[in-house]
């Protein structure tokens, strides 16, 4: 009897206090900038796209789900010539992010990618490229790492040692 009157009570006690509960999707739940989400290819300032098609992305992910073909411009510069993503598989651990070098890869806060038939969480290059620079604005990876110049060497810089004259 004294625990059906402490269960009543208690209910008495929670149904004035502030819900937790959100109505989504009209009430869209708060996510932190560095949220694990939807996974975008982003462009520098300039609106040339980041990826400069290293692989490193897809020798990080640990399990797979990144395919991607490299190719260049008439300048030397490459680029993905197509990149594709499992999203079914996809587990969004963020190792993609950190081993990108040019924060051409970005995880988003979005997480509302659900279909109903798996094919369709194949996204290619199309889905994956924004307009914009995403979450780091101002970074250009050819103006942070150098552009190379003619045949690589900068005026009035040494040619580079050939490590063979080293050798004993
Ligand atoms: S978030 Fe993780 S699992 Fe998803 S593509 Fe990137 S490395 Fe692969
Ligand atoms: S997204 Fe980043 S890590 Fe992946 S291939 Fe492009 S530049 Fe390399």
């Amino acid at each position: 009897m004294l625990s059906i009157l402490r269960s009543i009570g208690l209910v008495f006690q929670h149904a004035w206090r502030r819900r937790e509960t959100v109505r989504y999707p009209d009430v869209q739940p708060y996510l932190a900038p560095r949220w694990k989400g939807r996974i975008i290819l982003s462009r520098d300032a300039d609106g040339r796209e980041r990826c400069v098609a290293c692989y490193l992305c897809a020798a990080a992910c640990p399990v797979d789900c990144i395919a991607l073909a490299a190719t260049q411009d008439e300048h030397g510069r490459r680029f993905p010539a197509w990149f594709r993503i499992n999203k079914a598989r996809c587990i969004l651990c963020g190792y993609c992010e950190e081993a990108c070098p040019t924060y051409a890869i970005q995880l988003t806060p979005d997480f509302e990618m659900g279909e109903y038939a798996r094919e369709n969480m194949v996204y290619e290059k199309e889905d994956l490229l924004i307009a914009g620079e995403g979450k780091y604005p101002g970074y250009d990876f050819y103006q942070a790492a150098g552009v190379r110049i003619g045949n690589g060497e900068k005026p009035g810089q040494e040619p580079p040692t050939d490590p063979r004259t080293l050798l004993p």
